[in-house]
């Protein structure tokens, strides 16, 4: 399976002048959940996915939103639960009568992991009710290699995509309007 065909395909991979939420710009912007809606492509990933972990894990657990269409097909895939973390209060958390069991195997699975921020915050979690984790998985990997998350990672697609601060912006200086992903429908590649 070719991954950034596949996003292609969906009109996952956009191109153009995009103001992200951290403020810089880019040229380029992934959209899994374009992907993720197509349900025969996302048994694929999910299969895929599964495939790249060498230990089948006791349960599957993902941070929602975004890990959680994922998470499900990595779950299908392995034949075992998927649990995801909710974020309330800034807290990163189980809800829903989701509970871990001490000694317990979770692999974690997100869309995307970026700054893994939210990867180890996941990690917390399992950690704190005496589970054990045992790997991380993500479609697109983009962290250009800099995050250790002192687990097994592995990703389907790795994507470096440079962005800049507005002012350095070479989009920008050509007068090209930026907008919010998402805000309207974009030009595919
Ligand atoms: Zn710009």
């Amino acid at each position: 399976m070719n991954v950034e065909e596949l996003f292609v395909e969906n009109g996952a991979l956009l191109k153009g002048h995009f103001l992200l939420s951290s403020g810089l710009h880019s040229d380029r912007y992934l959209q899994c959940a374009l992907v993720l809606a197509q349900p025969g492509a996302a048994e694929k990933l999910g299969k895929a996915l599964a495939a790249k972990s060498a230990v089948k894990p006791d349960l599957v657990l993902s941070p929602a939103m975004g890990g959680l269409m994922i998470g499900h097909e990595v779950a299908r895939a392995f034949g075992v639960r998927h649990y995801f973390t909710e974020r309330v209060d800034g807290v990163v958390q189980l809800r829903r009568g989701f509970a871990l069991k001490p000694g317990e195997k979770v692999i974690v699975v997100e869309d995307v992991v970026t700054t893994g921020k939210s990867t180890k915050e996941v990690f917390e979690v399992v950690r704190a009710s005496g589970a054990n984790v045992i790997g991380a998985l993500s479609i697109i990997d983009r962290t250009d290699g800099a995050l250790d998350l002192r687990a097994p990672y592995a990703a389907l697609w790795k994507v470096s995509i440079t962005a800049w601060k507005p002012e350095e912006c070479p989009l920008c200086k050509n007068g090209i309007p930026a907008i919010k992903p998402g805000s309207r429908v974009m030009e595919k590649k």
